[in-house]
């Protein structure tokens, strides 16, 4: 089977699926307007492939090499962060340093020890995301050399789109990529700002809303997901359930907009109900 897990047929499905129409728009539009429009539509949509970038950098999707290189190619085409960026930076550094504020690469806190406003966390940890990433890598030549040549591989590939029309490959490509690793990051700061704990069961906050979940593949299942790393983002929920009795309850946050907004609606769709019948 190409697949690890048939469940990632889901997610690999979208991202191609939204490739083809990025592409599509691009090399058969006549004006800007298909553009203009369905890039900021995408970028929700991209926004979930950031999440799903993440899983597979801890959980490959496929089980052959070129299969994973040429999806990483594509993720980060859609989403800014190139293949072994994630594993650099977070599966080394940060899953690795995430308890200790002064070695953490995705540090909430400043050395003097103040909790940083989420801006300024995003800007911090963005614009150092790539130089960290190279500084992990020196210990880790091998996934360093890998991400130079994702990295060059994305550039050309890139360069070529320029060279065909530099204006489309500006909106439909290179704005959303630098949007979305803002983003990334930007939400990340949600996982475990303020949480200066050493037990791994206080360090991290979690989204138990199932659209959420749905839509970014358990990323809500997040201190699980610290607890274990190399389980696939599907086995999760199941992990959660074997450790939650640890979390404390202030460790538990609504979805984020809009997840928050549909299970709302369909909690009271859901009473509406009840009260019928
Ligand atoms: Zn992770």
């Amino acid at each position: 089977m190409l697949v690890k897990k048939r469940i990632d047929y889901y997610p690999i499905t979208v991202i191609l699926l939204v490739l083809g129409i990025d592409l599509l728009i691009f090399f058969f539009s006549n004006s800007l307007w298909p553009l203009l429009i369905w890039m900021p539509l995408s970028l929700n949509i991209k926004g979930w492939i950031c999440c799903w970038n993440h899983h597979h950098q801890h959980y490959n999707f496929f089980t052959v090499r070129w299969a994973n290189r040429l999806i990483e190619l594509i993720m980060g085409m859609q989403t800014g962060i190139v293949g072994e960026a994630w594993v650099l930076h977070h599966t080394l550094g940060h899953h690795l340093h995430y308890l200790d504020q002064s070695l953490d690469e995705s540090a909430w806190k400043t050395p003097q020890g103040r909790l940083m406003s989420r801006l300024e966390y995003t800007f911090k940890v963005t614009l150092m995301s790539y130089p960290k990433a190279f500084k992990v890598g020196q210990r880790y030549p091998k996934y360093r050399n890998k991400l130079i040549q994702n990295l060059l591989l994305t550039a050309l590939v890139l360069g070529v789109l320029c060279y065909i029309d530099w204006l489309k490959t500006l909106i439909m490509f290179i704005i959303p990529m630098v949007f979305l690793l803002f983003m990334s990051v930007h939400e990340t700061y949600d996982h475990h700002a303020g949480l200066d704990e050493e037990d791994p069961h206080k360090a991290t906050y979690n989204i138990m809303d199932r659209w959420y979940n749905l839509c970014t593949c358990n990323l809500g299942y997040h201190t699980a997901h610290h607890i274990q790393c190399g389980r696939h983002w599907s086995e999760l929920p199941q992990l959660h359930e074997e450790i939650k009795h640890k979390i404390p309850a202030h460790l538990y946050r609504e979805g984020t907009f809009p997840f928050n907004l549909i299970t709302k609606i369909e909690e009271q769709f859901v009473e509406l109900r009840h009260q019928r019948s």
